[in-house]
């Protein structure tokens, strides 16, 4: 046999592994390393549905829901996005986007590729919206579904959800909710805000490894896609994955979920659960007030000027005029080996991203990054400065 590819010489790389101190990935407590070594379970075996029981419970206390269709699609929040939307929204039915970030216009492309009309609203993006605002645009064009981010980690910003659901639900419109960087950091509450579809994913403040993320779907949401016409992607389609999950006492192959994310995932929301979910909202948020005041030591601002929209996840800061944002995250993961990010999309060169989240979100995490900043404002001082 003639081989045209030789092999590669895959060599042995050195790694040293930063503090995830971005807007995500967030490290991986513990517990969830561990979980990733144990034992891979079959497609069919009691031990898997028992795992997927327990991920159901979990995620239903996450989202505070008491829905049953709860499971986890086999992506990261990307795919949480995708299901959502395609599951709920057929091709040339309306969907609103409420945009100030990045993730919008994922739902945005998303959307557009599936064939979906979409008219999308805007605020400045370090501003959220307000209800006479949505209301006015639901009014006039009436979607099937609003979409809408809670947490935003490209501007820092968290929109206000609480009582969205019931507006909507006045002008016949479902609510699609990415929860992916606030869900267990900030209060979310599924079935009292009346929301129908909501994503998340594991590798933001639930401290896990990306590509495996939680969906829920309300009762209005059920109906929905019960009388869907038009057939989703095969992958995600909420209808088999809903068989495959046992969400209506039903526990037939799908696809092979990863035993390690989903061992991971169940670990996650076990932690979750112990630590309760106002005690993990509480802690976010005290540490955050206490990175936020030691900010004031330096010269730097905050992009969210109201302090009610600011996220307790992830934090966007304005550096002095003449610092070079790629050149500061660089210089805090060589001499602090902290990993910070700069911004994405509106926020690109005009702010840091500052991910205080999981098992991050410590005062000794948030004391080290004002430290590690404090010092690289230092050492890039300019002389024309
Ligand atoms: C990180 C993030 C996503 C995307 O998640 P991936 O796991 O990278 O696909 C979506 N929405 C929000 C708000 C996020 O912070």
């Amino acid at each position: 046999m003639n081989l045209t590819v030789p092999a590669p010489n895959i060599t042995d790389r050195q790694f040293v592994k930063p503090l995830l101190c971005g807007p995500g990935p967030c490290d991986l407590l513990p517990s969830v390393v561990e979980a990733l070594t144990r034992p891979t379970l079959s497609p069919i075996c009691d031990e898997l549905f028992n795992v997927l029981d327990d991920i159901r419970t979990g995620i239903q206390y996450m989202f505070q829901t008491r829905s049953n269709t709860v499971l986890a699609v086999s992506g990261s929040g990307h795919l949480g996005m995708e299901t959502v939307i395609t599951n709920l929204v057929e091709p040339n039915e309306t969907l609103l986007i409420a945009s100030r970030g990045i993730w919008d216009e994922r739902a945005l492309l998303i959307a557009k590729r599936r064939g979906i009309k979409t008219v999308v609203t805007k605020v400045p993006y370090t501003d959220t919206f307000s209800f006479d605002h949505l209301e006015a645009m639901l009014k006039k064009v009436r979607p099937t579904a609003l979409f809408i981010t809670h947490g935003d980690s490209s501007t820092g910003s968290m929109q206000k959800i609480e009582g969205l659901g019931k507006l909507c639900h006045k002008y016949g419109a479902l609510l699609l909710v990415d929860t992916v960087v606030s869900i267990s950091g900030v209060p979310f509450l599924m079935d009292e805000w009346e929301v129908d579809g909501v994503y998340t994913s594991t590798q933001k403040a639930l401290s896990g490894p990306a590509g495996i993320s939680p969906v829920a779907f309300s009762a209005r949401a059920e109906e929905k896609i019960n009388k869907r016409k038009s057939e989703t992607p095969f992958y995600y389609d909420i209808k088999l994955l809903a068989v495959q999950w046992n969400c209506y006492g039903t526990k037939k192959y799908h696809h092979t979920l990863s035993s390690p994310l989903l061992w991971a995932l169940r670990c996650c929301l076990q932690e979750l659960a112990k630590e309760t979910l106002p005690v993990s909202w509480e802690r976010h948020a005290t540490v955050t007030a206490h990175f936020l005041k030691r900010l004031q030591e330096l010269p730097v601002q905050l992009l969210i000027p109201k302090p009610e929209d600011r996220l307790a996840t992830v934090t966007t800061v304005v550096l002095p005029r003449g610092y070079d944002y790629m050149e500061f995250v660089k210089y805090m993961r060589e001499k602090h080996n902290i990993l910070i990010f700069a911004g994405l999309g509106p926020t690109e060169g005009k702010a840091l991203r500052i991910g205080i989240m999981g098992c991050n979100s410590s005062f000794k995490v948030a004391d080290a990054i004002v430290d590690g900043m404090a010092d690289t404002l230092r050492a890039l001082k300019k002389s024309s400065l």
